[in-house]
C-alpha cells in the first residue's frame, strides 16, 4: 500500500474526524408509485417514458422487475419480453419533487449542509455537530434518518456512513434497499479495497476499462499505485482516482442553496399536442410553468434576477427572450415578468407549439439581502413571500395538483379541456 492509503487506514488522513452520509432513496420513480397505488405493490412495477412522446424506456422498476432482469433505459418490449406481467405506469414528476422534498426536510432537522445528487440521494455532512464525534456516532444518526423516513413517507432508503463524499456514497450502494453501511479506516483493507473501480463515483465505463487495462481492477488495486504513475496514464482525473481510492476526497458537503453557481438556471418547458391559439392560453400556460419553476427554486433555496422564456411557432422557430427582475422566487412575479417578455418580442396573433420559463442569475436565498428604503413594493413583496411559504406546506403534505395558481384556471370551461392543461403539464 503507497503512502495515502497507509495515513488513510491508520486513521491520519486528510478527512480525519469527518462524518459524511450518503443517503439514497430506494427505486425512488417506482416506490413512489407503488405508494399511489398500493395494489401494485404485488406486481413486478416499471416506470416508463410515454411511447407518444417516443420516450418508451425504463425509467425507474421495483425490486420484483429488477428480479426479473427489468434494466433502467431499455426499450419497453426488452422489458416485457423479459418479464411478461411487467406493469407499465406513467411517469408523475410533481410527485417525485413533491417527496424529494419532504425527505430533503428530513434531512434538514440534522444538519444545513446537505447537499442534493440528482432528485434521490443526498450527502449529509455532520462534522461539527458536538454530539457526533465518530463513525459510530454517524451510524446512529443514519438509522434515526432511515427510521423517519419509512415511517413519515413510506419509502425506503440505503445510506452510506464514511469520512469523505466519495465513500459513503460507495457504502449507500454496497447495501440495498433499507439499509446502512459504514466504510472507513477500520474495514477499507478487507471491504473497501476490494470494490471494483468502477463503483466508485466519478470512474465512468471509459475509465474503467482503461484502468483494467492496466490490471487495476480494484479501489485497493490504485491504493498501491502512485499519484506519478496515476497522472501518467491519465492525467489529472488520473490524479483524483488516486486520491479518492486512497480515502483522500476532500470536497466539502454544501449548504443548502450554496450551489447557485454551478446549477445555473431552473427551467420548465412543454411541447403542445394541441397549439395555443390566443394570448389568453398563453398565458395561463405561462402561469403553471412559472408555478413549477418557482417552486422547484423555493426548494433549492434560491431566487433568480433574471426571467426568460422560449417559444416555438408554428414554423418550428424557438427564440428565446429574457429580463432582469428584482430578485424573487414567487411564481406571480416570475409569470409577470414572462408575460410582459411574451407580449413585447412576439406577434401574439400567433399560434405557439411549445414554450418554456426559465429561471437564471440564480442567488442563495439565505444570503443577506439589501433592501431598497424606496421601495414601496417591499412590504407586498414580504406577504407573497409568506403565501408562498404556506402553498410549499401545503403541497408537501397533501400534493402539488391540490393548489394551483388562479391565475393559471381560467374561466373559460372551453379551454379548461385543451389537452395542455388536462394533463397538468
Ligand atoms: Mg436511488
Amino acid at each position: 500500500m503507497e503512502r495515502a492509503a497507509r495515513e488513510y487506514v491508520s486513521g491520519k488522513g486528510v478527512n480525519r474526524g469527518r462524518i459524511v452520509l450518503h443517503s439514497d432513496l430506494n427505486n425512488f420513480f417506482a416506490s413512489v408509485e407503488c405508494k399511489k397505488r398500493p395494489e401494485l405493490q404485488d406486481f413486478p412495477v416499471a416506470v416508463c417514458g410515454r411511447r407518444e412522446d417516443r420516450h418508451g424506456i425504463v425509467l425507474a422498476k421495483n425490486e420484483k422487475a429488477k428480479k426479473a432482469g427489468v434494466k433502467t433505459a431499455e426499450a419497453i418490449w426488452q422489458a416485457k419480453k423479459k418479464c411478461p406481467h411487467l406493469v407499465i405506469v406513467p411517469p408523475d414528476y410533481d410527485e417525485y419533487v413533491r417527496y424529494s422534498a419532504i425527505v430533503k426536510n428530513i434531512y434538514s432537522c440534522y444538519s444545513d449542509r446537505v447537499e442534493s445528487f440528482g432528485m434521490d440521494e443526498a450527502w449529509i455532512e455532520l462534522t461539527g455537530d458536538i454530539r457526533i464525534n465518530t463513525l459510530s456516532d454517524g451510524e446512529k444518526v443514519a438509522h434515526k434518518i432511515r427510521n423517519r423516513i419509512k415511517e413519515e413517507t413510506g419509502l425506503t432508503v440505503s445510506i452510506g456512513v464514511s469520512d469523505n463524499k466519495v465513500f459513503s456514497k460507495l457504502a449507500s450502494d454496497y447495501k440495498k434497499p433499507d439499509a446502512v453501511t459504514v466504510f472507513g479506516p477500520f474495514n477499507y483493507e478487507s471491504i473497501v479495497s476490494k470494490i471494483d473501480i468502477g463503483e466508485m463515483l466519478f470512474v465512468g465505463r471509459s475509465a474503467r476499462s482503461k484502468l483494467h487495462l492496466f490490471g487495476l481492477n480494484t479501489i485497493g488495486d490504485i491504493s498501491l499505485t502512485n499519484e506519478i504513475f496515476m497522472k501518467s496514464i491519465m492525467g489529472k482525473n488520473g490524479m483524483k482516482i488516486y486520491h479518492d481510492a486512497c480515502g483522500g476526497n476532500i470536497s466539502p458537503v454544501c449548504r443548502i442553496g450554496e450551489r447557485a453557481t454551478e446549477t445555473k438556471s431552473v427551467g420548465n418547458s412543454v411541447t403542445l399536442p394541441k397549439d395555443l391559439e390566443n394570448i389568453d392560453q398563453v398565458k395561463r400556460m405561462i402561469h403553471l410553468l412559472s408555478d413549477k419553476v418557482a417552486w422547484r427554486l423555493r426548494n433549492d433555496g434560491f431566487a433568480c434576477r433574471t426571467v426568460c422564456i422560449s417559444v416555438r411557432d408554428t414554423s418550428l422557430v424557438t427564440t428565446e427572450k429574457q429580463c432582469p427582475v428584482k430578485r424573487t422566487s414567487n411564481s406571480i412575479e416570475i409569470a409577470h415578468a414572462a408575460i410582459k417578455l411574451y407580449e413585447q418580442s412576439y406577434d401574439i396573433t400567433k399560434p405557439v407549439r411549445s414554450m418554456g420559463v426559465r429561471c437564471t442569475c440564480l442567488v442563495n436565498t439565505k444570503e443577506h439581502v439589501q433592501l431598497d428604503l424606496f421601495d414601496d413594493k417591499q412590504e407586498f413583496r414580504n406577504k407573497r413571500e409568506d403565501i408562498d411559504a404556506v402553498i410549499d406546506k401545503i403541497r408537501l403534505k397533501y400534493g402539488m395538483k391540490l393548489i394551483y395558481p388562479a391565475a393559471a384556471m381560467g374561466t373559460n370551461t372551453t379551454l379548461a379541456n385543451h389537452p395542455a392543461f388536462s394533463h397538468g403539464v
